[in-house]
């Protein structure tokens, strides 16, 4: 029997359009590069996304078309945001930390045919433009210098260049905006991974994906994203969308608040402030140097009380959630990838750990928290699936209707994905009995002593918490009898110091023997990729000849 109800899209253009219609008032700021505020409403950001959209239309954009941005996070990428799937392209934001090698692979390899870009970033467009094929670039006037002074004085590579246009001109008298009939499963926007393990791997998202993520990451027990609430994504948006928080909170009308290319702790927390922003989110990097700030000066801003920070993308330590507590600031864990759009879990606490104690319920937050609806999680000991005891590492497949199912023009990867239709993500993880995920490992930088598995994540956060260590990685060393042993390399905070000694017997309290470190060594600096990651591959390489003092 066929149901009797309608065949409705799940398409942005209902996104962009419900806004324009039911939340023209509400305010989207953006910090400039002069540190200045940006500030309009809804109904500008509808008109302008609108002309964005008229305007590619009338440069040829064809359905399918790939549209870069090399942009930080501002109202004009937001504009873009909307008006390249709606106009029927692809939105591919382009890591602007990358190599420019890389920027220049990851756009030939996408088949980008326009690039947008932050007049800021001119300079490192320049990096690369002689690699790159665009056909026409488009240049956001942030700086308030006339682009064409700007394009005017750049160096001429000699090689032909894309044709360049003024953003604003360009909207300014765009031709009305014909909306093409589009289909949910068509393409909408496109991300490529940080390639941390090998190279950078493009996933392509559709309309279908990008609403299922936003409706069910702005639940009140995911990420909540409310109407009422003033959205700050730190997270770039040429990082896997932002989490999705764009076209969440536009779907939500929230006011959004974006900080532009003012990412230092002080720039962050004068804009919380001003803006009274209640929901945020980035790396845990962002988060320390936030913390630091805060308690350098605990009196210095007034924020929303109980303003909740979303942290992804590396591991949030209980010392993190802890501290934050203190200051009436909620962290809310969570975890995801590229290849999942990215959110699959996030942290909330379960009816029946209520009445826990408050470290139980710590120990609990620090998880990566539970699967969202549609999204389904199994942890794979070799062919069979490890019990959910919150003890018995397993690698975590995943699947639903936000995860990728393959890679853009890439047949080799094909063993990522499982036979019967699960995505290995390489990440090592306990579930226990309640279904909260703890991500324990990547696969690569797992450490196997003597047949066993250690968690690096666990003795770097246990390392974290000592009061005297600002962060820690743990890195696998070869080893003639175990394999592998565990090498802690260590930042202590500013001005601090800190034993072997001293940090061997604070880890001696909470871990096996074996667990415990050969060594560990003090850096000033863990090297980390452009999305926060710890480069363990570089530690690894580095401490290779590594050996125990009494062994040498
Ligand atoms: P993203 O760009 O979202 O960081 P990547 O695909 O580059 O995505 O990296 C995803 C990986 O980041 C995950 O497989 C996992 O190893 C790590 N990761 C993400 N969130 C967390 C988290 N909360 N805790 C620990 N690791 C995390």
């Amino acid at each position: 029997m066929q149901s009797t109800m309608m065949r409705f899209p799940l398409t942005l253009d209902h996104i962009l359009e419900r806004a324009g219609k039911l939340f023209g008032k509400s305010e989207i700021v953006s910090r400039l590069p002069d540190r200045t505020l940006h500030r309009y409403a809804y109904n500008d950001f509808h008109r302008r996304a609108r002309a964005l959209a008229g305007a590619l239309q009338r440069l040829g954009l064809k359905r399918g078309d790939r549209v870069a941005t090399l942009m930080w996070n501002h109202y004009a990428h937001l504009e873009a945001y909307f008006a390249v799937p709606c106009a029927g392209g692809v939105l591919h934001t382009l890591n602007l930390r990358l190599h420019p090698d890389d920027i220049a692979y990851i756009a030939n390899h996408a088949g980008d045919r326009f690039l947008i870009v932050d007049d800021i970033l001119l300079p490192l467009y320049d990096k690369f433009r002689d690699r790159a094929r665009f056909e026409q670039v488009i240049v956001v006037s942030l700086s308030r210098e006339k682009v064409a002074e700007r394009a005017g004085s750049l160096p001429s590579s000699g090689t032909p260049t894309a044709g360049r246009a003024d953003y604003e001109a360009l909207i300014s008298d765009a031709a009305p905006f014909t909306p093409p009939a589009l289909d949910e499963n068509d393409a909408a926007g496109m991300c490529y991974t940080s390639g941390t393990t090998g190279k950078p791997k493009g996933v392509v998202y559709s309309h279908r994906s990008i609403v299922l993520h936003s409706l069910a990451t702005a639940t009140v027990d995911y990420m909540g994203v409310a109407h009422a609430d003033a959205v700050c994504p730190v997270v770039p948006m040429f990082h896997v969308n932002a989490w999705g928080i764009p076209f969440t909170a536009v779907m939500m009308g929230s006011k959004l608040v974006f900080p532009g290319p003012h990412l230092d702790a002080e720039s962050l927390l004068d804009l919380y402030q001003s803006e009274q922003v209640t929901l945020t989110a980035g790396v845990p990097t962002i988060w320390m140097s936030i913390l630091q700030a805060l308690e350098k000066a605990p009196a210095r801003w007034r924020l929303a009380p109980g303003m909740r920070m979303v942290v992804g993308g590396a591991a949030a330590s209980e010392t993190m959630i802890r501290a934050f507590d203190k200051f009436g600031l909620r962290v809310t864990h969570g975890w995801g990838m590229t290849e999942t759009s990215p959110v699959g879990t996030v942290n909330y606490l379960k009816r029946e750990l209520g009445g826990r104690s408050a470290e139980e319920q710590y120990v609990t937050r620090a998880k990566q928290g539970m699967p969202l609806p549609f999204f389904e999680v199994r942890a794979m000991g070799g062919e069979a699936e490890v019990p959910w005891d919150g003890m018995t590492m397993g690698e975590l497949q995943v699947r639903g209707p936000w995860v990728a199912a393959g890679y853009h023009d890439l047949d080799q990867e094909a063993d990522k994905w499982t036979a019967d239709g699960w995505f290995r993500t390489g990440d090592i993880v306990t579930i226990d009995a309640a279904g909260y995920v703890k991500i324990t490992d990547r696969i690569k930088d797992l450490v196997k002593s003597g047949g066993e598995w250690i968690s690096s994540i666990d003795l770097e956060n246990a390392l974290a918490s000592h009061p005297r260590v600002a962060e820690a990685a743990v890195i696998a060393v070869p080893h003639p009898k175990w394999g592998e042993r565990p090498l802690a390399v260590v930042v202590l905070k500013a001005g601090d110091a800190a034993t072997e000694e001293e940090l061997r017997d604070h880890l001696a309290t909470k871990f096996a023997k074996f667990w415990l470190p050969d060594g560990i060594v003090f850096v000033n600096e863990i090297p980390r990729t452009s999305t926060g990651k710890m480069m363990k591959a570089v530690l690894r390489e580095r401490y290779r000849d590594w050996r125990k003092r009494d062994e040498e």
